[in-house]
This record gives structure tokens, C-alpha cells and sequence, in this order.
């Protein structure tokens, strides 16, 4: 099929990769010049494991290109996905003004029947509101579905291969025919695709994520709990998730969740219900814990260390989580905030994110090369992201290098019997 993909950032990027990776020819348009030269060059502007190659192999192949030229690219394809950001407004809501423009500028461009596919996490409505404008800009056929994307950086190319399951909300039966025929290769062994109405195949996405927050905050609760009774949150966790009805994903307590989608995507499900009078009471509840949770190993240390002013503390992990080097909403980025203002000086290392951390904290932060050129003369050591290869560390080595063996584990990756073995004092989360 001949397929455009509107936005070319995590989402676009690999949707389009794995779309072109099936056969299809994929036209991937992007408003950043400098973005689209670079993947015109075969460089992909972002850190997803696996991507790089696929974008290649498919550009060479020639059925994956990249422009800006939004017109051309929505002409010679039947299917136009809209990719696009669907930031937190000031009110909280999702911010529709890329997805809207981008419907505006596809409807001026069309030439014949197009199905418009939401592939951004937009609130209930906006499929509506995107057949209102394209309606306005033009006299050609065409039919808007609803298709959430429910990938999760880091491993991005395997869940849009394989994934759990597609929703499609489509409510004309020659889009869902045509939907169902492009998902058909992706869908082959068994992962169901989900045909519904538009407003329930908006609303999924946002159950969904709004969920796994939900599962989250409630763990940091627990841990916090465990910390105040003596108790070990990985012995309740290893309990709790045998529970069938429970099971063991996303139990893990931490310093709150970040990134792209959860924080954005609570706020918006809170919002668009409010809008409708209703006060989603548990995701308010929600959000103050992960507020609060970004904060909890800051206070850990100034428990420990009393005043931390000229403190030199090292951090290990910047990205919201392993695999990525996306910084947005990362919980690395409070707690170095934090850590700055109390008059802490601060080394950092993260195998990924070390760029993009430098454009936020420029020379406030020192970034140091290696994991353990972080930890020369620290006072301490915090891990907020669970890079593999901070898993097993050369122990001696790290207490050689620190001024004082200590560690706050935001991430709870060593034994604490082995840690204090040894030869560290080791705080991690809801663990004695
Ligand atoms: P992103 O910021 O990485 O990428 C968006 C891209 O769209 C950028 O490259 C930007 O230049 C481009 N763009 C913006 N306006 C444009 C326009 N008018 N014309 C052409 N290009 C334009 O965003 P993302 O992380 O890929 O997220 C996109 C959507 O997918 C969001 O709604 C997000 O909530 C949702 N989503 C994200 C993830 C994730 O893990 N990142 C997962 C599922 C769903």
C-alpha cells in the first residue's frame, strides 16, 4: 500500500520503518529541515535500538523516503497517519494545534479518497474534530479512523512488529477493510485487531497508560509503606504479582515515572473528563505521589548527610528509562534540579541521554565519560535509570574511587545483604 506518515519522531519514525519493513511504500514528511536531511543521509535523529538498520535497509530497498514537502507526499498515498505531538496545554488538556494544522494542510493537499489515520494519543473527540477541518478544506472523499499506538521506547520496532494487541476505531467499512488489510502481516500470529468506534479506540490509549501510572504510584506507595513498617517491598511484590488476577508486570517500586506519554496522558484523561463534569479522583492521586516520589531520594540523602552544600554527588542515568536517551519528564531531571540548588556538585553519566542532558543543564552539570569517571571523589552515588550495565559492577573499583562508599538506588538493582558486604551503606526503595 502507498502510505504517509505526518511527524517523524518516535512514534512516526518507527511506524514508518515498520511499515516499509512489510512491503509497504512509506512517504514519512516531517516540518524539521534539519531532521529530514539527516535521515535523507540514513542517520536517525533519535537513540531506538534496531531503528537505525531498519530505516536504512527499507531506504535502499526504496520503499521508505523522507521530505518535508507534505502535498506531495499526501498525493501519491491512500493512507495519510498523523504522528505528531500532543503536548500538555496549560490547562492539562492535549494540545491538538500539530494534529489539527497537519489535517488542514493534508485536506488542501488531497487528490482523491485518503483515509486519515490518528496514530497521535489525542483526547475523545478529535477524530471528529479532524473531520470537521479536513471537511472545510475540501470536496474529495475520505474517511478519519482512530488507531492508538501502544509502543514503548526502547523497544519500539518489536512492539510495532509484534504487538499485544491493534485497536482500529473506524466507523466506515471501507477504511476498517483497508486498516485491517494493512495490519494483516502485523496481526498474523495472533495478536488480536480490535475493530470499534472512534471514541472508544480514543479512550483506550489513554486507559491504558493512565493504568500503568496508576500501578506505579501505587508500588511507591507500598515501598513507602514497607520503608515506615520495617518491611521488604521486594517480598510483598514477589506476593502480590502471583496473584493471577495481579501478575508481576509493573510492580517495581522507584523514583516515579516520566517520559513522553504517562505524565502527559494522566493530565489529559483527568482533563477531558472534568470537561465532561466528572472528577477522576484516583488519577489526581496519581499524580501528587509520582510529585512527590521524584523527590523521595533527595530527602533520603539529606537524611543521611544532614546539609548536602558541597556535596559531590554522582548520578547514573539520566533518560526516563533504560534503552532511550529521551529526557522528557525524566525524574533524573528534579532530582539533579534539586540536588543543584541544595549546592551539590554533580557528575552524571547515562550511555545515551548525555547530549540532550547537556542542552538542559549545559555546564551546571558535570558529564563525565565513563560510569565510574562519575563516581572520582563522590560522596555518594544515585541511580535513577536501570542502564544494564550499571547491573554488575566492578564493586572494588567503585569504592576505590568514592570518596564515601554510599548509594541511593532509586531503582533497586543490587542485593542490599550483598551490597552492605560489600562494603557500601546502600538505600534503595521500601527495602530495609
Ligand atoms: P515526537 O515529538 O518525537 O515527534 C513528533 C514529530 O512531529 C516531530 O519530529 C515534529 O517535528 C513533527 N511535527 C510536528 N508538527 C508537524 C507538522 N505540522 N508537520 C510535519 N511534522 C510535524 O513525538 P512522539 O513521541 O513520536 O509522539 C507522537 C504522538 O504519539 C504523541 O501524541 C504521543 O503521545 C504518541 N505516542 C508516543 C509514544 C512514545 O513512546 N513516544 C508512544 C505511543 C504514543
Amino acid at each position: 500500500m502507498k502510505i504517509a506518515v505526518v511527524g517523524s519522531g518516535y512514534v512516526g519514525l518507527v511506524a514508518g520503518a515498520c511499515l516499509a519493513e512489510n512491503g509497504n511504500d512509506v512517504v514519512c514528511i516531517d516540518k524539521d529541515p534539519a531532521k529530514v536531511r539527516m535521515l535523507q543521509r540514513g542517520k536517525i535523529p533519535i537513540y531506538e535500538p534496531g531503528l537505525e538498520e531498519m530505516v536504512r535497509r527499507n531506504k535502499a530497498e526504496k520503499r521508505l523516503t523522507f521530505t518535508t514537502a507534505l502535498a506531495r507526499g499526501v498525493q501519491q498515498s491512500q493512507i495519510v497517519f498523523i504522528a505528531v505531538g500532543t503536548p500538555t496545554g496549560e490547562d492539562g488538556s492535549a494540545d491538538l494545534q500539530h494534529v489539527l494544522s497537519v489535517a488542514r494542510d493534508l485536506a488542501k493537499a488531497m487528490n482523491g479518497y485518503k483515509v486519515i489515520v490518528n496514530k497521535s494519543t489525542v483526547p475523545v473527540g478529535t477524530a471528529a474534530k479532524v473531520r470537521d477541518v479536513v471537511r472545510r478544506e475540501t470536496t474529495h472523499p475520505f474517511s478519519v479512523v482512530s488507531n492508538p499506538e501502544f509502543l514503548k521506547q526502547g523497544a519500539a520496532i518489536d512492539d510495532f512488529m509484534k504487538p499485544d494487541r491493534v485497536v482500529v476505531g473506524a466507523e466506515d467499512p471501507r477504511a476498517a477493510e483497508l486498516m485491517k488489510e494493512l495490519y494483516a502481516p502485523f496481526t498474523r500470529t495472533g495478536a488480536p485487531i480490535m475493530m470499534m468506534d472512534c471514541a472508544s479506540a480514543e479512550l483506550c490509549k489513554y486507559a491504558a497508560n493512565a493504568m500503568l501510572a496508576t500501578r506505579i504510584s501505587f508500588m511507591n506507595e507500598v515501598a513507602n509503606v514497607c520503608e515506615a513498617v520495617g518491611a521488604n517491598v521486594d517480598q510483598v511484590r514477589h506476593a502480590v504479582a502471583a496473584d493471577r488476577r495481579i501478575g508481576p508486570s509493573f510492580l517495581f517500586p522507584g523514583v516515579g515515572y516520566g517520559g513522553s506519554c504517562f505524565p502527559k496522558d494522566v493530565k489529559a484523561m483527568m482533563h477531558f473528563a472534568e470537561e465532561k463534569s466528572y472528577d477522576f479522583q484516583i488519577l489526581k492521586a496519581v499524580e501528587s505521589v509520582n510529585e512527590s516520589q521524584k523527590r523521595r531520594l533527595i530527602s533520603k540523602m539529606e537524611k543521611h548527610f544532614g546539609s548536602l552544600k558541597g556535596k559531590r554527588i554522582a548520578v547514573w542515568g539520566l533518560a526516563f528509562k533504560p534503552r532511550t536517551d529521551d529526557m522528557r519528564e525524566a525524574p533524573a531531571v528534579p532530582l539533579i534540579q534539586g540536588l543543584l540548588a541544595a549546592g551539590v556538585i554533580v557528575h552524571a553519566y547515562d550511555p545515551e541521554a548525555m547530549q540532550v542532558a547537556q542542552k538542559i543543564f549545559g555546564a551546571k552539570v558535570h558529564f563525565a565519560e565513563t560510569s565510574y569517571a562519575a563516581l572520582t571523589g563522590a560522596d555518594a552515588l544515585a541511580i535513577v535509570t536501570e542502564w544494564n550495565e550499571f547491573r554488575e559492577p566492578d564493586y572494588a573499583r567503585m569504592r576505590k574511587l568514592m570518596r564515601n562508599p554510599i548509594i541511593f538506588d532509586g531503582r533497586n538493582i543490587y542485593n542490599p545483604e550483598s551490597m552492605r558486604s560489600q562494603g557500601f551503606q546502600y538505600f534503595s526503595m521500601g527495602r530495609p
